[in-house]
Order: C-alpha cells, then structure tokens, then sequence
C-alpha cells in the first residue's frame, strides 16, 4: 500500500468526503473495512478517503459480474438497449461537464479546461459506442452450397479492466463504452491516485439502465486490488493502460490461464521537426506536444529532434516560450500547467532533472518552482545536446521534461526516433508533403501525426507498436478486444456422411 493508504487524522475532518466502491449495483465498503486517502495535488491536502479493496473485494465483483453475464441475461440485452445505455451515460457526463471537470482537476491537478475537453471527449466516447453497438455484424460465408457457414461475434465474458491517473474519467471511458458495447460485463480499478471522478460517475450507472452487476468499480491499489483482478479465474480478459514495467507483471500473471490480454503502454515519442516547417508552429508543437497535461501523457512528444540548419534558433524560441506557461492550480481559469498528480510523480520528476543535468544541457525550468509553498509543481524544463542514447532520451519521464536532439537529414532522423523500444506515438513537422509521407511510412509507432501533435479522435485507432502494448482501442478496432469469434457449419446435405 502506498502513501495513499494511510488514512489518519484527516479522515476525520469534515472536508475529506467518504466514497465507497460500486459492486454489483451497490456503494460499500471494502470487506476487510480499509481505506486509503486521495489528495489535491495543488494543496497537497486530503480530499476524500476511498475503499481499500483486496481480493475479497474483486472476487465480490466478478462473481457479480458473472451473474449478471450469465444468469442475469446482460447477453441477452438486444444491441439496441445497450446502445441507449451508452447514450445515457454519455447524456449524463455532458450534463454534469463543469462538476466532473471540477473534480477531475481537483483530484488530478490537470488544467480545467483540460478536464472540460476530458469530459467532451469522454461523453463522445460512450456515444460513439452506444452507435457502434448495433453495427457489431456477424458473416456469411460463401462455402460450397451444401453448407452455410457463419461467423457469429459473441461478447468474451467479464473484462478486468485497469487503468492510470493521468486522464481518468476518459480513459475509463476508453475501456466501459467497447466492453458494453460488445455485451461484455466489467471490473474495472482506477488509479489510487485518481479514483474520484469515475465513482462519481458510478452514482449515474442505476438511472442510466445498467443493471446490476454489469459495470463493477473497485477501488485499491496496483498490488491488492489489481493484481487479484488479472489473477481471477472468472476474468475472461484484461485491458490494461499504465507503465510497461506493470504491463509485463500482467502478461506473466494472465499467461497461468491463458487469458487475453491488450495492454496499452508508455512511450518516448518522436516529435520532429524539418527546417521547412512553419516555424511557430512548430515551436508551438514542440511545447504542446511535451507539456500538456504537465506532460503526464502516455504519447508526450518528450524527444524532439530538430534539423541542425534551424536547431539553435528553436532552442531559443521554445525556451523563451517556455519560461511563459503559467503554472498554479488546475482550478484557476488562468493556468496552463498545474502541478504533477503525486509527490512519488514528482520526486520520480525530480530526479530525471538530475539525471539530465548530468546528460545535456538546460536551456529552460529544471528544477521545483520556487513560488509555491504547496502543491507537486514541476517547471516545463528543456534540456538541448540531448544524446538519444542519454537516460532522459531513452526513458519514459511522464512529466514536463523535453529532451533536444538534433539531426542532419532526413534519414538520420528516421533512424534516431525509431532508436527507442517503445512505438506508441510520433509526429512529423514540415510543408514537404512528399517527405512527410516518406517519414510516416518509416516511423514505426502507432499513430503518427503531421503538422499536429496530441489531437486524437475517438473513430480513429490507438494503440503501440514494440514495447508500447498490443490491441488497439478506439474505433471499431476498440471493440474487437472484447469480442470471440463462432463459425456456425449448417450442413444442407440430408444424407451428409457416405463414408462408413
Ligand atoms: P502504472 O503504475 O503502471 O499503473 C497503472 C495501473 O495499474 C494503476 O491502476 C495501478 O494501480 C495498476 N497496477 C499497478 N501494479 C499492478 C499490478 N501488479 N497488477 C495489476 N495492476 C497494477 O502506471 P501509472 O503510474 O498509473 O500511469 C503512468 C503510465 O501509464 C505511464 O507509463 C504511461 O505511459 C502509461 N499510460 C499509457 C497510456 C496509453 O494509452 N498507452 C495512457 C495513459 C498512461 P495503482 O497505481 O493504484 O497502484
Ligand atoms: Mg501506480
């Protein structure tokens, strides 16, 4: 249990709410009656204590989901009500947008107009499912004509579903709306760190039709709570998104059973930019690209290779833009960057910016703000002669930490960003049309962007390349994780076996 767990004093404060889990249609406690603390990252206070839930707690709920799977008849739901479910849950976030904001930014430290386009995107999400619900078609094929067969595409059963802090009422979103959409019922284990605005929206699951049992939400750490998820015998698949370190405990864990597993991991994405680019642009990318979100983002632009013939002038343009992103509070209107999401995110920060004082060269930030007395605040920092092999080049930091790195050709800088084990992300800047596409088809990373980088949209696959995961989410590829595949043989020959 981490520092999260130790629910002391200020559990007894009347601020700090009291939330419960959600099992099989009900808010409870955890069996074994532990809690844990969350936190205001920009105050450092607690916020809300949560269930600390175990084994117990998610045999609990995948038993209900197995119910409501199995005898219940959540497989019998016609596809039309599951998509009117999704409907509803979508209605809900979109009517609730500023208070889910509000609670998704004080539980995370992210910007709130972050947490309101987080809210948009997330109500689009479980739209875009609840569509896609009754576009889930089966196959005729064409056989010789004494036989028809079918391909029948059947819900796998109950998903364990495990997702991180740093975008979480959407990337539950990303794992609920597939999973319902295909039949399938749900456990799912926020981070600890940022169970808040999911188990509110948990309170809207009853009024919006689901029933009992379907959508399950357990609250826990990695170790006790989602572990014994992956572990759980009535799991028929796990959909992960967090660090590769956890991916690979996961994929050990589900190979006992051979249970399926899509693992959506980190990255050290490319972000480069060719002397013909728009310049402004560019700088602008380059800053966006790393610091968004304070750069907690799975796909952050943290290696930027700049062409050698303008590389000087962006390090300056960048770092000057730099120093002007105001930090504060993620509820201040103002703020751009608010603080990091824990103090272990922060000191694991911190001591990058040691590592890469020691590898390159600081052109911006590197270092704790001075002007805070509170919060887990991180300057946007730049390093520039940034080796690619450097720690802080090869590393997945997860905080507002970009690393320069120049290039000569074109050539030079395919082979430098794809020297890296991760390929989730990557992005190409230039008004060469002909050189863009050479590069997207050389970069070996799951979404590339030209011109851009961050934008993603909920009808277009997500998902890595080498060691950022397999599987992919979103679109219609989203819902293929949760579903099997039947032949059905109808034989037509009334006389069919001659051989005996
Ligand atoms: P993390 O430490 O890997 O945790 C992710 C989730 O796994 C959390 O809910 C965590 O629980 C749980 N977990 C930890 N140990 C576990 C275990 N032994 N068995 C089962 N579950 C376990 O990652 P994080 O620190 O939350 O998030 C940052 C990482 O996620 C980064 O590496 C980032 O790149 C990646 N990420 C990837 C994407 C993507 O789409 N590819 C999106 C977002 C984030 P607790 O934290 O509660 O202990
Ligand atoms: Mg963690």
């Amino acid at each position: 249990m981490t520092s999260a767990a130790r629910a002391g004093g200020a559990a007894q404060n009347a601020d700090v709410r009291r939330y419960q889990m959600y099992i099989d249609g009900q808010f409870i406690d955890a069996a074994g009656g532990e809690t844990f603390e969350v936190f205001d990252p920009s105050t450092e206070g607690v916020i809300a204590t949560c269930p600390a839930g175990g084994a117990e707690d998610v045999d609990h709920a995948v038993r209900a989901a197995q119910r409501a799977f199995y005898d219940d008849g959540w497989r019998g739901v016609s596809a039309q009500d599951r998509g009117r479910i999704l409907f509803r849950l979508a209605e809900r976030i979109r009517a609730r947008r500023s208070e889910f904001a509000e609670l998704e930014t004080l539980n995370s430290g992210k910007p709130i107009v972050e947490s309101e386009y987080d809210m948009d995107d997330a109500a689009t999400c479980y739209e875009y499912y609840g569509g896609l619900a009754t576009k889930i078609n089966g196959e005729v094929l064409p056989v010789p004509a004494d036989a028809i067969a079918l391909a029948l595409r059947e819900p796998v059963g109950v998903a364990g579903q495990i997702i991180p802090w740093n975008y979480p009422l959407l990337m539950a979103a990303w794992k609920i709306a597939p999973a319902l959409a295909a039949g399938c019922t749900a456990v799912i284990k926020p981070a600890e760190q940022t169970p808040l605005s999911l188990l509110e929206l948990a309170r809207e699951f009853e009024a919006a039709g689901l029933p009992p049992g379907v959508v399950n939400v357990v609250t826990g750490d990695g170790p006790g709570a989602g572990a014994p998820l992956v572990a759980h015998r009535g799991v028929r698949k796990i959909a992960f998104t967090g660090s590769a370190e956890v991916g690979k405990l996961i994929m050990r864990s589900a190979a006992d059973q051979l249970k399926r597993v899509s693992l959506e991991l980190g990255g050290k994405s490319p972000n480069i930019f060719f002397s013909d680019a728009d310049f402004e642009n560019a700088v602008d990318g380059a800053l966006f690209g790393t610091f968004v979100n304070q750069g907690e983002v799975c796909s952050a632009g943290s290696r930027v290779l700049v062409q050698r013939d303008i590389y000087r002038k962006f390090i300056d343009a960048a770092a000057a833009k730099a120093r002007t992103i105001r930090l504060g509070p993620g509820l201040d209107r103002d703020t751009r960057m608010g603080p990091l999401v824990s103090a272990e995110q922060r000191d694991r920060v911190a001591g990058y910016l040691r590592i890469g004082r020691s590898e390159a060269k600081l052109a911006a930030g590197g270092g704790v703000p001075a002007q805070f007395d509170k919060g887990w605040y991180v300057e946007p920092t730049i390093f520039y002669d940034v080796d690619n092999s450097a720690t802080i080049a090869q590393e997945e930091i997860f905080g507002p930490v970009m690393s320069v790195i120049p290039f000569t050709d074109e050539a030079d800088a395919i082979r430098i960003a794809n020297a890296t084990p991760y390929g989730l992300a990557a992005a190409v800047w230039t008004r060469d049309i002909f050189k863009a596409f050479r590069v997207v088809k050389a970069l070996e990373a799951g979404i590339v962007w030209v011109n851009h980088m961050q934008p993603t949209f909920v009808e277009a696959p997500w998902g890595g390349y080498k060691a950022s995961g397999f599987g992919r989410e979103l679109g219609h590829w989203g819902v293929e994780e949760y579903l099997e595949t039947k032949q059905v043989f109808i034989n037509l020959d009334e006389k069919p076996i001659g051989w005996y």
